[in-house]
């Protein structure tokens, strides 16, 4: 029944119920249980439209959990004298709803949030968050964001900016003695350690970010002569996001431990070494350094983490400093599911009974019968090349006019049909030959979504990133087709045709043929990191609705809350088209039809109120029990 390697990449919070739907363990555990399907059901009734993304507020909670345990039990592990001060970094989501339940959840464990542009400063600070718990202020700052950071400190906020470059730093000091009072200082590391994966440019001697040794040596004489050595409390660096081996995350601690060490001992006041995000997230479940997976456990990561920096701070007689994590990814990743619908669209070939070869037809489709009829395992090859040039002569002779459509169509049924049975000798025979690979491929099914990819999955589109896909309901039954999967834009790029299979690429999924009575949902999983802050509304397609489901540890459904999607007029208004223009625009055709009596009153009017209404509508597709429940 698991084609889809659900066990593993489910992390504990995804499987498959004994009537073949997804259910959903919004604790990590099996003593709790929800089917996604069930929710399709009460989205239904509250008449909320697929595509639908669906938030588990106890998954995150459970996530933050296992970050934190896995932290504490090694520092426990290794007595290690220090804390954890562990932060979210906005940009892996920024809805507001994540975020209020990720404050929520992150008060017990003292957590804190990082940012790095103005408005995320600004979006954050209204968070009254523990009062020890972090604001780290990364990236490139203007004076505007420098002085929010130092009002917060008024507020009581723990704020760190860490630094860039130095000539933010001299406006920091600048600022400073003006006002009184310094924040606290962080200086980002410019690591010759990389990250692996995709995003292993993020560190290294090349990367965009952080302070080479010279620029730190200068930073460091900036605080000195300033009288601010106090200040300066954190080391920070970050090596890149779905870090996928885990030596790297061990040559990164090395030396930037190594880094905070020989600081500390030159009189500042260092507490903090931020380690920055990168634990991965296991996407295909292979649990390997393939580029959507990782080769260790949170906790290995974590047990790394402190034995290292534990090691070279007693190497170095120094105190350990207190840990500063910013994964994200990790923490997100998993507490959101998008569903949708799906209908199979395209119709290849036909019944080749029903099309019945006529001595009038042309000679050459009596060759292609012949050769359907004829072909076998030996010489499957050969009568295939045969017909293939059959077909693009008959192509041609259409072209040219000497045929008529109906010989057109019977072409196609006789190609189809043929191709059908070469691939099933082909997969017999064991060979591999790329033709037939191809010809593989370009048959599958395709299956239309009720969705944009631009919108809801951009990484797909953006970084070849892979995100588990399956249906939702009928696990039981065999999935005979195999699709690929087509969303609503009109563009080519809007094509799902690569698909986990660990550490593999599968290029079609195991599907169903829809009923014509009941809708068929997919559902695309672990997307609740990066995706949603970086889609896009192309060909005019806005954010999808929203259900949070909350569970409570007995298992009951809490509560259900509904965050309506972005509807046609709002997308509008964001292309800065304006409602009285559009009305306007239509008002005046219609008006010269009623003039010019092709239409009367009463249809102009109708339209008219037609038109009123759709500022209001989902630009999706109206889903099957859509249709049924506004019809
Ligand atoms: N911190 C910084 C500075 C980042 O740039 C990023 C993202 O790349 C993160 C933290 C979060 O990384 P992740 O979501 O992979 O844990």
């Amino acid at each position: 029944r698991d084609l889809y390697g659900i066990d593993d990449w489910g992390s504990g919070y995804f499987g498959i119920s004994d009537k073949g739907t997804v259910e959903v363990f919004p604790f990590g555990n099996k003593t709790t249980s929800i089917e996604l399907a069930k929710i399709l059901e009460i989205a239904a009734e509250k008449k909320v439209q697929t595509p639908l993304i669906v938030r588990f507020p106890q998954i995150l909670d459970t996530q933050l959990t296992r970050l934190q345990n896995a932290f504490r039990s090694a520092m426990e592990e290794f007595k290690y004298d220090g804390d954890l001060r562990a932060v979210f970094p906005f940009k892996v989501n920024q809805r507001k709803e994540f975020i209020d339940d990720l404050v929520k959840s992150g008060r017990k464990h003292v957590y804190g949030l990082e940012v790095g542009t103005k408005p995320e400063l600004f979006a954050a600070l209204a968070y009254d968050l523990h009062p020890e718990a972090l604001f780290v202020c990364n990236g490139f700052k203007d004076s505007h964001f420098i002085e929010l950071a130092f009002d917060a400190k008024k507020m009581g906020k723990n704020v760190v900016l860490v630094i860039e470059g130095t000539d933010e730093l001299k406006f920091i000091i600048n600022h400073a003695k003006k006002v009184g009072y310094c924040v606290d200082i962080g200086l980002r590391a410019k690591l010759y350690a990389k990250g692996s994966g995709m995003w292993e440019k993020s560190g290294g001697v090349g990367s965009k970010f952080g302070l080479n040794s010279v620029e730190m040596m200068e930073a460091l004489y900036l605080l000195e002569e300033a009288g601010f050595k106090d200040q300066l409390a954190m080391i920070h660096y970050h090596i890149g996001s779905q870090i996928t081996e885990i030596k790297r995350v061990k040559n990164a601690m090395k030396e930037a431990a190594r880094v905070y060490a020989k600081i500390l001992k030159s009189g500042f006041n260092l507490r903090y070494l931020n380690i920055g995000g990168g634990i991965g997230v296991d996407y295909d479940g292979s649990k390997t350094s393939f580029y959507v997976s990782h080769n260790y456990t949170m906790q290995e990561f974590a047990n790394d983490v402190i034995y290292i920096i534990q090691d070279i701070c007693k190497e170095e007689g120094c105190k350990a400093p207190h840990i500063v994590s910013e994964s994200g990814r990790a923490v997100a990743a998993y507490h959101a599911v998008l569903l949708t619908d799906v209908r199979e669209v395209e119709k290849t070939g036909g019944d080749i009974e029903e099309w019945k070869i006529s001595p009038n037809d042309h000679k050459l489709l009596a060759d292609m019968m012949t050769a359907i009829k004829l072909m076998n395992g030996k010489n499957f090859v050969e009568y295939y090349h045969d017909s293939l040039q059959s077909r693009d002569e008959l192509f041609t002779l259409f072209n040219l006019g000497y045929l008529e459509i109906e010989e057109r169509a019977k072409t196609e049924v006789l190609y189809y049909e043929l191709c059908n049975k070469a691939l099933h000798f082909y997969r017999q025979s064991g060979m591999q030959l790329e033709e037939f690979d191809e010809l593989e491929k370009s048959r599958f099914g395709k299956y239309m979504a009720n969705f944009s990819m631009f919108q809801s999955i951009p990484d797909v589109l953006g970084i070849d990133q892979l995100f588990p896909v399956m249906p939702i309901t009928r696990l039981n039954e065999k999935a005979q087709h195999h699709g690929v999967i087509m969303d609503l834009t009109c563009d080519s790029d809007g094509c799902l045709d690569k698909f986990v299979d660990k550490r593999d690429i599968k290029h079609s999924l195991a599907l169903h043929i829809p009923k014509s009575n009941e809708p068929y949902h997919i559902g695309f999983f672990l997307v609740g990191a990066y995706q949603e802050a970086l889609g896009n509304n192309h060909n005019l397609f806005g954010a999808v609705n929203e259900l949070i489901v909350r569970i409570s540890k007995n298992g009951e459904l809490e509560a259900i809350e509904e965050v309506k999607g972005e509807d046609v007029g709002e997308i509008l208004r964001i292309m800065n088209y304006r409602d009285e223009d559009i009305l306007l625009g239509y008002e005046n055709q219609l008006k010269r039809n009623v003039l010019s009596g092709a239409i009367d009153q009463k249809d102009c009017d109708r339209i008219m109120k037609k038109v009123k209404g759709f500022f209001s509508e989902y630009p999706y597709l109206l889903t099957k029990s859509s249709i049924e429940i506004i019809g």
